[in-house]
């Protein structure tokens, strides 16, 4: 804590010691404030004449994320043949991996996400769940302790991520358990053949089981690949506005665009949203041996807000064959989206809070205000754009009115 940040007040000996964070920024508010803390809840918040008093922002969400696949790198890339030049040479590397998921190996692997996650200042996130074969993934019921486990602290989201080809052999019996689990319905589709068909049984096993959607779409450059389009019509004939999500849609980068907007604007109207996942995405696309990247196959997401699709940034894989880095940070995905998609982090702030959080079913990243949980990060920094500039600024995440340990030992257990 930097000196005069933070202020333990005087109160009586049987009540926790209010705090005082004076001439704090709040971004999207402005001028600045004093923030007072005390048993557990934001006591006040008030303009301020302080200054330099750093920024306060709501925790984060992260609405897509891969548990079941995390830091598995230091295995997949101990092997000889472990090279990645396409979205393919990765999917191939994690199934190499994937007889190595025992429950103990994803728990451990998992655990160690949630808890770097929350370290960060992330209080609510949805992690989809490979399903490649008809029965239920070991992940699934690990990820569902674990969801136990963090209640309270990571509201935690599953979502079945179905094998595309997989859907009219088994789509109706995961349906059911994914129901029964209270978890979100979801698929993989590139181009797969009788895709119409195959979303139209999500749509209609959703229907049937009242289940939120989310589909891994057109994660790939081919002009052709369109699945977005597909959904969209979807949405709209079964009436599930507000309840389709679609993450990548990499593939719209190479549309004309008059298609674009024609794509963005339907959409909009259907009410699916648009999750971007900017590091696997110019991590993957447009790789090749030898070959520096051109095209970086991230969705246009300037257009798709501006049409009226609600929008977010994610973090996707982290430490794993898809991306090799990576620390559940939002904060850090918001910093490359900044200068990679030309986003204005004042505007967008919310890709990664607000809009994730509601995605997530979770209130835990609510706008602060005076008298609800003092749940929020704190940061070392001027304002946003001083934020945005210094990856290297102090970050204290509070929970409950308390300030969690600081995260930078993290690594020796990674
Ligand atoms: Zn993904």
């Amino acid at each position: 804590m930097s000196d005069g940040i933070a202020t333990a007040l005087k109160d009586s000996p049987d009540q926790e010691q209010p705090i005082r964070l004076s001439g704090v920024a709040l971004p999207g508010s402005p001028g600045r404030y004093d923030l007072v803390v005390a048993n557990g809840k934001i006591a006040d918040l008030v303009p301020s004449h302080a200054t330099n008093g750093g920024v306060v922002t709501p925790l984060f969400a992260d609405v897509h994320v891969h548990l079941d696949k995390t830091h598995t790198i230091s295995r997949i890339g101990s092997q000889a043949n472990a090279k990645v030049e396409c979205l393919f040479d990765a999917i191939a590397l994690m199934e190499n991996d994937r007889p190595n998921w025992t429950a103990a190996d994803i728990r451990a692997r998992a655990g160690h996400a949630l808890e770097t996650a929350y370290r960060q200042g992330v209080g609510a996130m949805r992690t989809h769940i490979d399903w490649v074969t008809p029965e239920v993934p070991e992940a699934w019921p690990v990820l569902a302790s674990l969801r136990e486990k963090w209640k309270g602290r990571i509201d935690l989201q599953l979502a079945a991520l179905v094998r595309g080809d997989l859907v009219q052999v088994a789509a109706a019996a995961i349906a059911q358990r994914v129901k029964q689990d209270g978890g979100v319905f979801g698929a993989f589709f590139y181009r797969n053949a009788d895709l119409e068909a195959k979303v139209e049984e999500m749509f209609v096993l959703a229907r049937e089981h009242d289940l939120d959607l989310d589909f891994h779409v057109d994660e790939g450059l081919d002009v052709e690949a369109d699945t977005l389009s597909v959904v969209i019509d979807a949405t709209v004939r079964h009436r599930l506005a507000g309840r389709v999500l679609c993450g990548h849609a990499c593939s719209l980068t190479q549309r004309p665009a008059a298609d674009v907007e024609r794509i963005l604007v339907a959409a909009a109207k259907a009410g699916v949203a648009l999750v971007a996942l900017p590091t696997s995405n110019l991590y993957l696309q447009d790789r090749r041996n030898g070959v520096s990247p051109r095209l970086r196959g991230i969705a246009p997401l300037k257009e798709a807000r501006k049409m009226g699709m609600t929008v977010m940034l994610g973090s996707d894989n982290v430490g794993d064959a898809f991306y090799p880095y990576g620390d559940y940070d939002p904060l850090a995905i918001l910093r490359l989206a900044a200068p990679a998609c030309h986003l204005e982090p004042e505007e967008w702030l919310d890709s990664i809070t607000r809009l994730p959080a509601d995605w997530c079913a979770s209130s835990i990243a609510a706008p602060l205000e005076k008298g609800g949980r003092a749940d929020f990060v704190w940061h070392g920094a001027r304002d946003l754009g001083d934020l945005i500039s210094r990856p290297q600024a102090q970050r204290i995440v509070y929970r409950g009115g308390k300030p969690l340990p600081a995260n930078n030992q993290d690594w020796r257990n990674a």
